[in-house]
C-alpha cells in the first residue's frame, strides 16, 4: 500500500512551509507506525520552533493576498480541493487506515466526511454578509463588516486524521484566513497528503502550511506569535486548557473541541432494536476512539436485562482485525498507552464490583487489539463513568427514573455529546433540553455532519465547527461609523 501511495505522489514526509516541502532544519525525523502491525510506514520531518516561526511568516504573507481575493475565487479553489480529495478517496482512505488503524470502509467514510467540510465551506465563503444598522443620529451611518481573523494555528488529533483538519481549515480559508496546521505526530501522513492536494487545487503557497514534530515547541511558537490571531484545537482537555492559558499572552481567539463523557440513555419506552443499533454506532465507531463516543450507557431498570442481552449479542459479532482485512469493523487502538488506559479503567471497575459481560481483555491478535467489551453494574464512583475511556468498552449503568438519569448524565465536567433512546415525544423534548450537552442524538447514534454545529459546553470546549456557525469562529465583527448623509 505504501509504495502505491508513493507513486501517487501523496506520500509526503516533509513539512509544508510557504508552499515548499521542507525537512526539519536540523534534519531530525520521527517514525510513523502502522498500529495494526507495528511496521514503520514512513519517517517524517520532526520540526520545532524555527520551522513553525517560518510557517507563521509564510501564512502572514499569504494572508495579504488570500484575504483580498473575491469570495467567489476562494470558493472555486476550495471546491477544486474538495474535488481532488474525493478523486483520491481511496488513496486517502488507505493512508488513514495505514497510520490510524480504522477499517478501510470507515476510513473511506472519513474521507467523504472530511471532504464535505471543504465543499460546504466553499459554498459558505460566498455568504459572509454584513449589516447596515439604523443610526442613532441623523447624520451617521453604521455598517458592520465581517472580516477574517488573520493567521490561524490549527492543532489536531489522531482519531480523524483528515476530518479534524478540514473542519478547521475549510472555514478558515473560506473566510480569508491562512493557516499553520500541526497534525498529530501519530498521523501526519494524511494531513500532508491533503495539503499536497490543496496546492494542486490552487490554494496559494503559504495559505496552508503543515509542521509537525515537537508538539509543545510548535504549540509555544504558535502561542507566542502576535501574528497568529487564533488557535483552533481538537484534543485532550488538559492540552486545551494549556493552550487557552497560553493564548492569553497575546489575547488570541480560541476554539476548543475537547474531551467528552457522553451518556447514552436508554429508557424503558425505547424501541430496543433502534437503541441497540444507535448505541452500537455511538460506542464502537473507530473502536471507541472518538470524543462523541458513548462513554456511559445508562439503562432504565425495566429494559436493563433485555438490553444487556441483545447488546451483548450485537457486540459479539463485531469483527476485530487489521483495517485492511475484509469484514473488519474494529481496528487496533492507536497505541500501547491507549490499551493501558482501557486496562486501568477496567481493573478499577472490576475491583469496585462491576461485572464483565463480554470481552474484557486484549485480543488474541496481539498488538493493540482489544476485545469489544461490555461491563455491567458500573456506578458513578468508577473511572469508567468519570473519565473518557476512549476504547471499545461499553459500561452499563442502571437507573430508575428520568430525573435520576438526567442527574447522572449531567454529573460531569464534560458536555459534548449525549444520546437518548425513547419513543415518548414529551420526554424527548424534556430530556434533550435538560441535558447539559452541545449535541444530543435522539434515537440516533451518528450525529456529526458538516451542515450542523458541532461543539461542547462546560469543559468540553468553546466554539462550534461545521454549519454556518462554523464560519463565525474565523470572522471578526467590525463596525464602521461614518459621518455624512
Ligand atoms: P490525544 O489524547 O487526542 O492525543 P492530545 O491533546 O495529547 O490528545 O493531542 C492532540 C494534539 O495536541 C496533537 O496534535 C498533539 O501533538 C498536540 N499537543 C500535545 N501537547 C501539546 C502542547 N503542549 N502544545 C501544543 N500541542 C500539543
Amino acid at each position: 500500500v505504501a509504495s502505491r501511495l508513493q507513486s501517487s505522489g501523496l506520500l509526503r514526509t516533509q513539512g509544508l512551509i510557504g508552499g515548499k516541502w521542507t525537512n526539519a532544519y536540523d534534519g531530525k525525523t520521527l517514525e510513523v507506525n502502522n498500529p495494526a502491525t507495528g511496521e514503520i510506514i514512513a519517517e517524517v520531518a520532526c520540526m520545532g520552533r524555527k520551522e513553525t516561526n517560518d510557517a507563521i511568516s509564510s501564512a502572514f504573507d499569504a494572508y495579504k493576498s488570500w484575504s483580498k481575493l473575491t469570495a467567489a475565487e476562494r470558493s472555486k479553489r476550495l471546491r477544486k480541493w474538495y474535488d481532488l480529495l474525493m478523486a483520491h478517496q481511496e488513496e486517502l482512505g488507505q493512508l488513514i487506515t495505514l497510520e490510524q488503524g480504522k477499517p478501510l470502509k470507515e476510513a473511506m467514510g472519513e474521507v467523504g466526511y472530511g471532504a464535505s467540510f471543504i465543499e460546504f465551506f466553499a459554498e459558505e465563503a460566498k455568504r459572509v454578509y454584513g449589516d447596515i444598522i439604523p443610526p442613532t443620529l441623523p447624520d451617521r451611518r453604521l455598517f458592520v463588516l465581517k472580516q477574517p481573523v488573520g493567521v490561524v494555528g490549527a492543532i489536531t488529533p489522531w482519531n480523524f486524521p483528515l476530518a479534524m483538519i478540514t473542519r478547521k481549515v475549510g472555514p478558515a480559508l473560506a473566510c480569508g484566513c491562512t493557516v499553520v496546521i500541526k497534525p498529530s505526530e501519530l498521523t501526519p501522513l494524511t494531513a500532508l497528503a491533503a495539503a499536497e492536494l490543496a496546492l494542486q487545487a490552487g490554494i496559494p503557497p503559504g495559505a496552508v502550511n503543515v509542521v509537525m514534530g515537537n508538539a509543545p515547541d510548535i504549540g509555544d511558537a504558535l502561542l507566542a506569535s502576535p501574528q497568529v490571531r487564533k488557535i483552533t484545537f481538537t484534543g485532550s482537555t488538559a492540552v486545551g486548557k494549556k493552550l487557552m492559558a497560553g493564548a492569553a499572552g497575546t489575547v488570541k481567539r480560541v476554539s476548543l473541541e475537547l474531551g467528552g463523557n457522553a451518556p447514552c440513555i436508554v429508557f424503558d419506552d425505547a424501541d430496543l432494536d433502534v437503541a441497540i443499533k444507535g448505541t452500537l454506532a455511538a460506542k464502537f465507531r473507530n473502536s471507541g476512539q472518538t470524543c462523541v463516543c458513548a462513554n456511559r450507557v445508562l439503562v432504565q431498570e425495566g429494559i436493563y436485562d433485555k438490553f444487556a442481552d441483545a447488546f451483548s449479542k450485537a457486540v459479539q459479532n463485531l469483527k476485530v482485525g487489521d483495517g485492511f482485512s475484509e469484514g473488519v469493523v474494529q481496528g487496533p487502538l492507536i497505541n500501547e498507552a491507549a490499551v493501558n488506559k482501557v486496562e486501568t479503567f477496567l481493573q478499577d471497575a472490576v475491583s469496585k464490583g462491576a461485572k464483565v459481560l463480554l470481552g474484557g481483555k486484549r485480543h488474541s491478535l496481539g498488538m493493540t487489539f482489544y476485545e469489544p467489551t461490555i461491563i455491567s453494574d458500573v456506578n458513578s464512583e468508577m473511572l469508567l463513568s468519570r473519565e473518557e475511556v476512549f476504547g471499545p468498552v461499553a459500561p452499563l449503568l442502571r437507573f430508575k427514573t428520568e430525573e435520576e438519569a438526567i442527574h447522572m448524565a449531567n454529573d460531569t465536567n464534560a458536555g459534548l455529546a449525549a444520546y437518548i433512546f425513547t419513543n415518548n415525544v414529551q420526554r424527548t423534548w424534556r430530556v434533550s433540553e435538560a441535558l447539559e450537552y452541545g449535541l444530543v442524538g435522539v434515537n440516533e447514534g451518528i450525529i456529526s455532519t458538516e451542515v450542523a454545529p458541532f461543539g461542547g459546553i462546560k469543559q468540553s470546549g468553546l466554539g462550534r465547527e461545521g454549519s454556518k456557525y462554523g464560519m463565525d469562529e474565523y470572522l471578526e465583527v467590525n463596525q464602521i461609523c461614518m459621518l455624512g448623509g
